[in-house]
């Protein structure tokens, strides 16, 4: 009878991903405590069943499980470690799974603390984007022990479906750098490949219809297809995040000594797309610096030619 009560989940970031986890977390019957540092945030998650605290502490004192999905390790840092952050309600049995995308070296350091108190920081960043978030399918990669895996593992499963212990504190935070430099570098080569056929003449609807098809198929292609043949680059991911991604890479090779050369192009290519005043723009966005450099827009081309 006791196995059946579900632990009280608390979930701290209710953006563009934490939002739509939380309610999944409702529906799957967890009690749910939530706060974010936006007010509107928290009223429409308590609106639909949840309970709020206006502190990370108040949040962590009242839950078995602490969630955190914040935009970067600055927040993660303030939400476990400032004055009334969570950590201060550390205790023996507690867990807290740290969903959002941050460097490696910051997952490692809350894990080492949560552990001098008896409890553990399991890092759980995700891939699959707003829409995995909403439809509960995310990918996640966990790091930390494997019986802090086991105790995450069913409430994890409210919102993902690819659920993979990666390794020790902080691994899952390395794969999800590995997976967003494989992301960056892809939307740049298709970016070159649609705009250089493009200027040479040729419909880039065509052109993306046969990659598609052979081994230069990429999801990237299938997902940002549209955003890329008409122009339009509404996140989605926002290049700002994923700067942060290529910055946590960076951080990475730097303390393993991996030379990242065309990461740290692309990395370049983010930061021009930033100064130009598209940071807010979806990642695919990329593509309109390779254009102002060729001073050639795919999405004429892609409406002109049938
Ligand atoms: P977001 O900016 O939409 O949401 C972040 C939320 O955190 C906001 O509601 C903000 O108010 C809140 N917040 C910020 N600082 C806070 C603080 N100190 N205390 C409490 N709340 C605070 O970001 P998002 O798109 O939901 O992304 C969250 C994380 O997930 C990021 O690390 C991102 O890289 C990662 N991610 C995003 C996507 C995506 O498609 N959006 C996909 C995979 C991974």
């Amino acid at each position: 009878m006791a196995s059946e009560v579900r632990p009280t989940v608390g979930l701290i970031g209710l953006g563009i991903m934490g939002r739509p986890m939380a309610r999944n977390l409702l529906r799957a019957g967890y009690p749910l405590v939530v706060h974010d540092v936006d007010r509107s945030a928290v009223d429409a998650l308590v609106a639909e069943g949840a309970t709020a605290d206006t502190t990370p502490r108040g949040v962590a004192e009242a839950t078995d499980v602490l969630i955190t999905m914040l935009p970067d390790s600055p927040q993660v840092r303030e939400v476990y470690l400032a004055p009334d952050g969570a950590l201060e309600a550390l205790r023996p049995g507690w867990l807290a799974i740290d969903m959002s995308s941050i460097a490696p070296s910051t997952a490692r350091e809350l894990a080492t603390r949560a552990a001098a108190g008896g409890s553990e920081v399991l890092d759980a960043p995700v891939s699959g984007g707003d829409k995995g978030a909403i439809a509960g399918t995310l990918s996640i990669m966990v790091g930390g022990t494997e019986a802090g895996f086991d105790r995450a593992l069913p409430i994890l499963s409210a919102m993902g479906k690819t659920i993979v212990h990666v390794g020790p504190a902080g691994a899952g935070q390395v794969v999800k750098v590995c997976n967003q430099v494989v992301v960056a570098v892809v939307i740049e080569a298709v970016s070159e490949a649609l705009l250089l056929g493009a200027k040479a003449g040729v419909n880039p609807a065509r052109i993306a219809d046969v990659l598609q098809g052979g081994l230069a198929a990429t999801k990237v292609l299938e997902l940002r297809r549209e955003n890329m043949l008409t122009g339009h680059f509404d996140p989605g991911f926002r290049i700002r995040l994923h700067q942060k991604d290529l910055k946590n890479a960076m951080e990475l090779g730097g303390e393993t000594q991996v030379a990242l050369p065309a990461a740290a192009v692309v990395e370049q290519l983010m930061r021009a797309a930033a100064a130009a005043g598209r940071a807010d723009y979806d990642h695919s966005g990329l593509l309109t610096v390779l254009e102002d450099l060729a001073g050639f827009r795919v999405c004429d081309a892609a409406t002109t030619a049938s």
